[in-house]
Order: structure tokens, then sequence, then C-alpha cells
């Protein structure tokens, strides 16, 4: 019997998440059928989320990036972090630069639960063109969190995208076992050792490909944990599928690469 605080979480929290998910539904059916207003600004949106306006203006990752953390570089090659301290995943795909209004629209979506969003959120990822994966899982919330937010937005992203691109996924696959506090003021190797032992695997991943899927990548510390333990089952490669990679942390700010 596996223990998986998440899924038993996501049980108890049955009624909760139901109402979200029939709530997301509705809301999805009531997308098809009447004119939105774009979740941005506000303004008519058709039947998209976005108005054209807002979608033109989501900061795209420039092209030129670290291939391994997605980190914006001017040579395209992998990045002085990558080489010094080589994370254990190999690959990030990222959509956005995190930065406005691509921000906005992650908070959207894991704190005002405009579920709805996942959906264009799994597209764009979708739209990246996606690696070869065996299996898609989804990072983690700790059960805390996740009765607190009702759902896992890493893991409503990963649903709709396996449906779309006929991947894999097991949304138990892995569990957060510890509640790490929020870690934007720690530098980058205090982070790393505080999210040791902080994910379990639940998943069979000997010899594959796996891809994992979360909303932002700031120092990557999360994912090179996640990374480190599917190495250690056996994944032999590990590709991190982002919404949105922050600037480097110290140094000259980036602010993504408008059109
Ligand atoms: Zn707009
Ligand atoms: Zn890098």
């Amino acid at each position: 019997m596996r223990q998986n605080g998440e899924a038993a979480i996501f049980f108890e929290n049955r009624p909760f998440m139901l109402q979200r998910v029939i709530g997301g539904t509705a809301r999805r059916v009531l997308d098809l059928l009447l004119p939105q207003d774009c979740r941005l600004c506000g303004l008519p949106a058709g039947k998209a989320l976005l108005c054209d306006g807002c979608r033109d203006e989501l900061p795209r990752l420039p092209a030129a990036h670290c291939p391994v953390c997605a980190l914006p570089v001017p040579t395209a090659q992998v990045c002085g972090r990558c080489l010094k301290h080589p994370p254990a995943f190999d690959a990030t795909l990222a959509v956005w630069a995190y930065a406005e209004p691509a921000d906005g629209l992650i908070h959207a979506l894991k704190f005002r639960a405009q579920l709805p969003l996942a959906g264009l959120f799994a597209d764009a990822l979708l739209a990246l063109g996606l690696p070869p994966a065996d299996l898609l899982l989804a990072m983690p919330l700790h059960p805390r969190r996740l009765a607190e937010r009702g759902f896992n937005q890493s893991v409503e992203i990963g649903r709709l995208l396996a449906r779309r691109a006929q991947l894999r996924f097991d949304a138990f696959g892995l569990e957060r076992l510890h509640d790490t506090p929020p870690q934007r003021d720690l530098a980058w190797s205090q982070r790393r050792r505080n999210v040791r032992g902080a994910f379990a695997l639940h998943a069979e991943v000997a010899g594959l490909h796996v891809a994992v899927i979360d909303d932002v990548l700031t120092t990557g510390a999360s994912l090179h944990e996640v990374a480190r333990v599917l190495k250690a089952g056996g994944a032999l490669t590990v590709t991190n599928l982002v919404l949105a990679r922050t600037p480097k942390l110290r140094g000259p700010r980036f602010n993504g690469n408008r059109p």
C-alpha cells in the first residue's frame, strides 16, 4: 500500500473538490456559449480567455536561453550556474518570462481558482513542442496547502496537457512530504538544502523519460530535488515543463522580451 498524503487529502476534500470541478466545468461550458471578458484587463475577448492585446503583451521567453534551466543568457549555451552545479534535470521548456502580465495570469489560476486558465496554459505548453516523454508528473503540493487551495494547479494543467498531447499522466506519482516555507529570500545553496528529502516517488520510472510540470521555475531547487528522486528511481531523462522562468535573482533585472 502506498502512503500518499496528497491522495488522502484529495479524497477527504472530495465535496470541496467536486464544487471546484463542477464550477470549473460550468464555467467552461459558459466559455463556449457566452462572449468572455479578458481575464487580465476585463475588455471583451470574444470566445477567448484573453483579448488580443493582452495575449500579445505576454512576455515571451527569449530564444537565447540555457537549454537546461531556461535562464535567458546571451549565447543560448548552458548557463554558468548549470555548468558549475549541474541540476539533476536535463532540460527545461518554459513558455514565458516571469514578468507582467504572465505573473498575474499564473496567480489567477493559483490563488483565485480561475480553472479555465489551466486549458490556456496546457495549450501554451503544447505549442512549445513537447519532448517525447513516456510519463508526465506534476509538482506536488503539500497536503496542508492542497487542503487550503482545494486543487493543485500543476495537476490541473497536467491533466489537460496529457489528454491533448496523449501523454501518460500520474497525478499522484510524486508526493510532497515537507511543507517548505517560502524560499524567496534564501540563497540558492540554502534552498537546495531546504528541499532535500521533501519528495517521495510513487510512480515506476525506471528507464523512462519523465516530464515534470510546474508553474514557475525560480532557482529550480524544487525541480532539482524532484529530478534527483526520479533519477534515483531509474529515470533516464527528466524534462521540466514550466509556464514561466524568473530572471536572475541577483544582477541586472531581466524584463522579458515584449514584442
Ligand atoms: Zn486583455
Ligand atoms: Zn542553466
